[in-house]
């Protein structure tokens, strides 16, 4: 039997944590007795440098129960970097490892489907939220838009799928081998190509506490995504540039002609609104080409995703 570990990133989750290591002991005590997975099967929080007493509450588990563990980073370094410090802390120990969120908004006993899918021969199962009628209109929209916008500038993202997912160990092997230092997960896991499979489950509400992901990180994990994955919108800047020179030209034959039959241009509106448009849209393609220069930047420095401040095995 293959052991399983449960990677969790917590970041101020004080108020779902308690119930959180409840219900995934109780989880994984039923998936050892059924024999699903081996008795060294361990339930690992990652406390992603909360303000709150989060880590009080993962050292109270750990003493309370065997199998849970903590890994404690020694800032806030956000959701991706908490998940990744869990796996490439565990993965030597683990046979496959399933990553989730603290508040349970992703159904936990999708967790028998995923193991039996892993025990099946597949090294990587996608969590696919099969309806969002919990989550806000507002997010439900915005996060429809971004996988669209992902496909259409042809980014391999499985639709409706977070970072609710299980990885085998050679998976996380090869996901280590990635060295980007902004690392989207969602992107860069289905670039590993082994075998997977999708589990589908219905979301549900945070039972405690907010989201940790307001409007603002919304936007620059969006941005993180497109940029890390697609120089589609450099090449549509190009574009862009090339269709208003040819445009240009043209005007400058038609006014030359005008010129030439001695009829003059009356009128300046054209030209105001031809240097705003025209200075617009190089002050947001500057911009744009800029975005991926400070992310050259920022990627040369290869600078460590995080510390771990302390491990409670
Ligand atoms: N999280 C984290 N670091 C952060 C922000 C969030 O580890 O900087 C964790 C958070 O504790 C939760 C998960 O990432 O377990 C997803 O966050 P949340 O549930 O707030 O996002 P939402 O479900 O609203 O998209
Ligand atoms: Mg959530």
């Amino acid at each position: 039997m293959d052991t399983l570990y449960i990677v969790v990133p917590c970041y101020n989750e004080e108020a779902v944590l308690p119930e959180t290591g409840r219900r995934l002991v109780e989880k994984l005590g039923r998936l050892t007795h059924d024999q699903m997975v081996s008795e060294k099967s361990r339930i690992v929080f990652v406390d992603d440098g909360s303000r709150d007493s989060t880590w009080k509450w993962i050292a109270q588990l750990h003493n309370e129960h065997a199998c849970i563990s903590g890994i404690r980073l020694s800032c806030n370094k956000g959701h991706q970097n908490a998940l990744l410090a869990g796996l490439s802390t565990v993965k030597d120990e683990a046979d496959m490892v399933i990553t989730l969120d603290a508040d349970l908004q992703d159904d936990i006993d999708a967790i028998d489907e995923f193991v039996k899918k892993y025990n099946e021969g597949c090294d990587i199962v996608y969590g696919v939220r099969s309806s969002r009628t919990t989550d806000t209109f507002f997010k439900r929209r915005t996060a429809l838009l971004f996988y669209r916008l992902m496909q259409t500038l042809g980014v391999d993202i499985i639709y409706n799928h977070a970072d609710y997912r299980l990885m085998s160990r050679r998976s996380i092997e090869a996901l280590m081998q990635f060295k980007e230092v902004n690392l989207f997960l969602r992107g860069i896991v289905p670039l590993i190509g082994y075998r997977s499979a999708v589990v589908e489950y219905e979301r549900h509400e945070r039972f405690a506490g907010e989201s940790k992901y307001p409007l603002r990180k919304m936007l620059a994990f969006a941005l993180e995504g497109v940029t890390s994955f697609s120089v589609k919108p450099i090449r549509l800047i190009a574009a862009a540039g090339f269709l208003i020179f040819s445009v240009s030209i043209l005007m400058l034959i038609y006014f030359l002609v005008l010129f030439l039959l001695g009829k003059t241009v009356a009128g300046w509106t054209s030209i105001v609104i031809s240097i705003w448009a025209i200075g617009g849209l190089q002050i947001l393609s500057v911009g744009i080409i800029g975005e991926y220069i400070g992310k050259i930047y920022l990627e040369t420095k290869g600078r460590p995703k995080f510390f771990v401040e302390q491990y409670l095995k």
